[in-house]
């Protein structure tokens, strides 16, 4: 059986968790020699609010993309990620970390996973739709405590 992991995908939200979230992805890249990429998915708000807000969202959309792309090189930097394997992609997060995921043909998604119970775990939440219907292995790592 190959139990190795050959090209790690982490996908990352650009909130503090991202750095437990990195520190487990680099100790398995480290473990298995693997490649390391790196995604964050922009929500376009027309897809949150839709038609509700009568105005037009293009300025503050880029203004969040231009923030997003900063703020996820600079991630990637730190983690010594080529920029060939930054992602910035524009969707619903756990459709975009599938869908990349089988582009670039990642064995492994990395996730990190705030252990909701209750009502928040009925409703849901990116780790549990990134495992939903993965093509691959995924790690969730326990962020938040
Ligand atoms: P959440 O369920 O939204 O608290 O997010 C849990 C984990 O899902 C985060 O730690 C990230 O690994 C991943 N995630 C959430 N939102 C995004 C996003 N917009 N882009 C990429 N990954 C995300």
């Amino acid at each position: 059986m190959d139990a190795a992991f050959n090209h790690i995908l982490i996908a990352v939200d650009l909130t503090e968790d991202a750095r437990s979230v990195a520190s487990k992805a680099c100790a398995l890249r480290t473990k298995f020699s693997a490649t390391l990429s790196c995604t964050h998915v922009i929500e376009p708000l027309s897809l949150a609010y839709g038609g509700d807000v009568p105005m037009d969202l293009s300025t503050i959309q880029e203004q969040l993309q231009e923030t997003a792309k900063l703020q996820l090189n600079e991630f990637a930097e730190d983690l010594d990620i080529p920029e060939e394997n930054r992602h910035l992609v524009y969707g619903r997060p756990e459709t975009e970390i599938h869908s990349l995921a089988e582009e670039i043909q990642a064995d492994l998604i990395v996730v990190g996973s705030h252990g909701r119970h209750g009502l928040a775990l009925l409703l849901g939440s990116t780790a549990n739709g990134v495992l939903q219907g993965s093509p691959c292995d995924v790690l969730a790592v326990r962020v938040g405590e």
